[in-house]
């Protein structure tokens, strides 16, 4: 099987990143013998105001955090537009570029168990494969369930080059991290040590990140 051909993508705020994130990025690229998963911090509007970092910032931050990680590697090409986008038409894009590679969407099991509410779902199903991560406190919703069976059932449970519309799940080595909570934590005051790389936690404190409640 030539991996080259097999693209993985793990999108989201990474608001910031932590090792919630990160750890479980390591565990897929090996398990998925991925030459390359690619990090994709999405768009942030502006107009949302002092939520969270800017996406400079979360850009800095990811760039840091995989720094001697040779298995990951960041696709800003969401979070550098001017309008937010869809997955979607993210994944229509690379098909585009690269209309022979296999795309496999990693996503927490919080994300994929709104999966409904993605636009056009349906559309993603057949662009790529979705791998559903275990995370702490994240359970199937109704719908998330019925999806993954049906996409068994019409698919098999395999991801093999070429195809798409397989929805697996993944075990890897859960940490009850969030974002949220770190952001929490930091306009405490409280320590967000071991959560997230000492230098992603030094950057935020020289730039004075996450500081006001109002990011929460
Ligand atoms: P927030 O608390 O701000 O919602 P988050 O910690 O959930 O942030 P995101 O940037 O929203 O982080 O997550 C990006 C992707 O990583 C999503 O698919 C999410 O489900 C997944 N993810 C985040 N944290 C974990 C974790 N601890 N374990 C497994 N998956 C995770």
């Amino acid at each position: 099987m030539d991996n080259d051909s097999r693209i993985g993508l793990f999108g989201g705020t990474f608001d910031p990143v932590h090792f919630g994130h990160l750890r479980p990025a390591v565990e897929i690229a090996e398990q998925y013998q991925l030459s390359t998963l690619f990090l994709m911090p999405n768009h942030r509007p502006g107009h949302r105001g002092p939520t969270g970092a800017s996406t400079d910032h979360r850009i800095d931050m990811l760039a840091m955090a995989i720094k001697d990680a040779p298995q990951l590697a960041l696709d800003t090409r969401e979070a550098e537009r001017d309008e937010p986008t869809y997955t979607i038409n993210t994944l229509r894009e690379i098909h585009a570029e690269q209309p022979t590679a296999t795309l496999v969407f990693f996503l927490g099991m919080d994300s994929f168990s709104a999966f409904e509410t993605w636009h056009e779902w349906e559309g993603i199903l057949e662009l790529a494969n979705l791998v559903v991560l275990d995370r702490p406190e994240a359970t199937h919703s109704v719908f998330s369930k019925q999806l993954m069976q049906r996409q068994r059932a019409k698919n098999g449970g395999e991801i093999v080059n070429g195809r798409t519309g397989v929805i697996q799940s993944c075990q890897i080595t859960q940490l009850a991290i969030s974002a949220t909570d770190v952001r929490r934590r930091i306009a405490s005051d409280l320590s967000v040590r071991f959560l997230l790389p000492d230098d992603v936690s030094e950057y935020i404190g020289a730039n004075n990140l996450y500081r006001s409640k109002k990011s929460l």
